[in-house]
């Protein structure tokens, strides 16, 4: 097969890995910077040029579009889909994962453990804001964020209504959410592929910080996950859209809730922590799946 990976650096570890396992099982591999693709949008023949040549003969698109340039990454991402080329994640699902308020909405309809998470606009509503999730301590989140940036623990209420006020002033959108204390600064990193978890891993928060973030200085170690645990995961994968997502989980005292699904997850720390040949089984997927015109979504937008 003839098979894209939409990625800025060639030498990620994610899509080295995945050029090495692609190559290595007789596929012809690709590297597509996502920023040097341009469209031409023309009727019946929808085409993605690159550094001056055309793409063509593709079979399947490997999106590993960064949280900075989800808009313009998501277009290229339809733009292959238009051209009856089959995505791994669809562009659709991807900008919907993008999303932590849709994703939580969309969650919250399929009964997925979730924590309490509250969302609101005028600082009016604060003081019930916070005792809708709970009180404090609380967390508060910036829907933009990632990596940790722009997650806060506030241990009082007066520190929450000041943080929630401040960054209402900022006109930054926010959650208020329940603090997961039990967590103990854990978190499950679900890594799924074709409706499987096919590894999963245990990451822990340096001590003094509540945020299990490998950029935060948190460690991963492999771990065994419960059968309720292995279905959250898979549910929540399959009502964002996703082939392939990273889930990340929290042990709450009412059970497995669901923080986050990642469209584009990592395979360094997942792969490193566990052993298992993860780019493998996205290839794998795509050998058993690709076929032409495959998007759900062609037609409808
Ligand atoms: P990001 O997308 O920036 O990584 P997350 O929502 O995943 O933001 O939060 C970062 C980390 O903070 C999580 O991995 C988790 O360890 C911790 N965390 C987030 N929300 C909660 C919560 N409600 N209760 C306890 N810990 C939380």
């Amino acid at each position: 097969m003839k098979i894209a990976i939409l990625s800025r650096k060639t030498n990620l570890y994610s899509t080295r890995r995945l050029v090495e396992v692609g190559r290595a099982r007789g596929h012809e591999m690709r590297v597509i910077d996502t920023l040097r693709c341009y469209m031409n949008i023309t009727s019946h023949r929808p085409e993605i040029h690159y550094k001056g040549e055309v793409l063509t003969g593709f079979d399947a698109v490997i999106p590993r579009i960064g949280a900075s340039i989800t808009f313009y990454g998501t277009a290229v991402v339809r733009q292959f889909e238009m051209m009856g080329v089959f995505p791994v994640n669809e562009s659709v699902a991807i900008s919907r994962a993008r999303d932590k308020l849709r994703s939580l909405q969309l969650l919250s309809r399929k009964g997925i453990g979730l924590p309490v998470t509250g969302y609101a606009h005028s600082p009016d509503d604060v003081e019930d804001l916070i005792k809708m999730v709970g009180g404090a301590p609380m967390v508060i989140k910036l829907l933009e964020g990632t990596q940790g940036i722009g997650v806060v623990l506030t241990e009082t209420q007066k520190a929450a209504e000041s943080v929630i006020e401040a960054f209402m002033g900022m006109r930054a959108n926010i959650l208020a959410q329940e603090f997961i204390k039990e967590a103990g600064g854990m978190d499950i990193r679900c890594f799924v592929v074709g409706g499987k978890v096919i590894a999963a891993m245990k990451r822990q928060a340096k001590p003094g910080e509540f945020r299990s973030n490998l950029h935060r200085g948190g460690t991963a170690e492999p771990t065994k996950i419960t059968p309720e645990e292995r279905s959250t995961a898979v549910r929540a994968a399959q009502v964002m859209g996703l082939n392939v997502a990273g889930v990340d989980i929290l042990r709450s005292n009412h059970g497995p809730v669901v923080m986050e699904v990642n469209s584009s997850p990592g395979l360094e720390g997942i792969e490193g922590a566990t052993g298992k040949d993860v780019a493998g089984a996205i290839i794998e997927f795509i050998e058993r799946e690709a076929k032409p015109n495959r998007t759900k979504t062609r037609g409808k937008g």
